[in-house]
């Protein structure tokens, strides 16, 4: 049985307590090369972050030939912040990007987006996609989850998140990480389960069935 932790920007232990922990580890189209050299054993996510757009036609032509590779599981993180990064509209139009790219190669979206909800929602709802957009790092309260969960898209919790939220929320919509944080994966899936009232074992099951179904 495995811990997956979708969205990680470091690699830890391999294994704790008896569970085996599976990653995806985050990569950017420059570092994707070393990172994926060094960590055999892992899958991968690659994206543009909104952050690090730079030179924009190199950084996709060099995401494009990445993305069909098959330890990359999936395209992110990419998306939108409004707080950092280039003007609004270069950010989007980068998204718009990697969203047909992930959509080319059938793999889902791992999603960063800090204060650009309407903009993410009405690019969902332009692209009408069947690959799972997942937002990491969720950290939205119980109102605003249930309206972006109704329009499909999924959620990943880490260290820190709104407890309503969580319990709002039906479990085939929920996945665990820890991003940059320093709390193992073992952690977040047990304060996640501890939040909704679930064995850890039968967490375990739902988040790796949730893994099977969206992702690989
Ligand atoms: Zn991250």
């Amino acid at each position: 049985m495995y811990l997956y932790n979708i969205h990680t920007h470091n690699i830890g232990s391999r294994e704790i307590e008896g569970y085996k922990f599976r990653y995806i580890l985050n990569t950017f189209p420059d570092d994707f090369e070393k990172k994926s050299s060094e960590n055999e054993d892992v899958w991968f996510s690659c994206g543009i972050h909104p952050w690090y757009i730079d030179d924009i036609s190199r950084q996709i032509s060099l995401l494009e030939e990445i993305a069909s590779d098959e330890r990359v599981v999936a395209i992110g993180e990419a998306g939108l912040d409004k707080m950092k990064g280039p003007d609004i509209n270069i950010q989007i139009d980068v998204f718009r990007q990697q969203i047909e790219l992930a959509v080319k190669v059938g793999k889902p979206l791992i999603i960063h987006c800090v204060k650009a909800w309407d903009e993410l929602v009405a690019l969902h709802k332009e692209y009408k996609t069947d690959i799972p957009w997942i937002i990491h790092g969720y950290r939205g309260n119980a109102q605003q989850a249930a309206q972006l969960g109704k329009i499909g898209f999924k959620f990943s919790f880490g260290e820190h998140f709104n407890e309503e939220t969580l319990r709002s929320l039906p479990i085939e919509s929920i996945f665990c990480e820890t991003d940059t944080s320093e709390v193992t994966i073992c952690k977040v899936y047990s304060s996640i389960s501890d939040v909704l009232h679930i064995e850890i074992n039968q967490f375990v099951e739902k988040i790796e069935y949730n893994i099977k179904k969206y992702i690989k």
